[in-house]
């Protein structure tokens, strides 16, 4: 999984840090994490083509994580789009985009799927499950949880000493499945082993609340909030927010393995204060910064 972080400032960007924006590529999917203003040209610098984008999820709809959406579908419409593009979002996602798309002479030429969403599993195939659970905010918001499923791989000396080769019947074993090689039954856990997928999850605007610890349960890597630090913490309560302690907080609680803070009030110049803030109470925490890369 390669996540890329595209905009990390939140309402109002600075000269380093565009409106909220993540682009997360998994093997089969390129999963576009809110979409702030600016984010063609934010992704056109990251290198990233828009045919790549398969799954849009608009964490809620204020302006700084979905005005980025229109100007995206007028490339995409310009530019031939493959494909079907999935968006997602909370409650009102399909009022939002009908009038979104009335606002402009230009029209929409990308065949768009729509999912309105509040909980449960947004999508699931053979190898990605993504979950979505309501957060607090004073809107409609998700937070967003992308789990690659538990694989079994081949154990290479145990398949050599039995004889096994490469060919459909490893493709068998690797689907659980036991099969039976020159007369002989050979069980799948007799020569697989299981390699965990990787989890992340997505906290967008929220206040701290009991579905932020569980939509970061033991993920890998948690991104969050944290608009201000603790000092702050009446002003992120006024506007919905998590203070950089209560991210940190959330990922000491879920036992999550790395937190990676974003969408940084405009105020700080300087983010030492807002990660300081965060590492008094998980100490492995970074602060995003536009076009990181993490490759889990
Ligand atoms: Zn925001
Ligand atoms: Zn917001």
């Amino acid at each position: 999984m390669k996540i890329t972080f595209l905009g990390t400032g939140c309402m109002v960007p600075t000269k380093e840090r565009n409106h909220p924006g993540i682009f997360v590529k998994q093997k089969t999917q390129g999963i576009l994490l809110d979409c702030g203003e600016n984010i063609q040209r934010q992704l056109k610098i990251a290198g990233i083509k828009n045919n790549k984008i398969t799954k849009i999820f608009i964490s809620h709809w204020h302006g700084d994580h979905s005005l980025g959406l229109p100007g995206l579908l007028n490339s995409m419409s310009r530019f031939e789009y493959n494909g079907t593009l999935e968006i997602y979002g909370p409650k009102g996602t399909k009022k939002f985009y009908e009038h979104m798309n009335k606002s402009f002479e230009s029209t929409v030429d990308v065949e768009v799927k729509i999912t309105e969403i509040e909980e449960g599993i947004a999508y699931e195939d053979d190898e990605l499950k993504i979950i979505v659970l309501p957060l607090e905010h004073g809107v409609p918001t998700i937070g967003i949880r992308i789990e690659e499923k538990d694989r079994l791989r081949i154990n290479n000396v145990k398949a050599k000493k039995l004889g096994l080769e490469e060919g459909p019947l490893m493709g068998q074993l690797q689907q659980g499945k036991d099969i039976v090689l020159k007369g002989k039954k050979i069980k799948h856990k007799d020569v697989t082993y299981i390699v965990e997928g990787i989890k992340i999850a997505y906290i967008s605007d929220t206040v701290f609340c009991k579905n932020t610890l569980a939509i970061a349960k033991n993920v890998d890597l948690l991104i969050a909030e944290s608009t201000f630090e603790s000092s702050l913490e009446e002003k992120a309560e006024e506007y919905k927010h998590m203070t950089a302690q209560q991210a940190a907080t959330v990922a000491n609680k879920a036992n999550v393995k790395q937190l990676v803070l974003t969408h940084f009030s405009q105020r700080y110049k300087d983010i030492t204060v807002v990660l300081d803030d965060a590492k008094q109470v998980f100490d492995n925490t970074i602060a995003a910064k536009d076009f990181m890369k993490i490759k889990l």
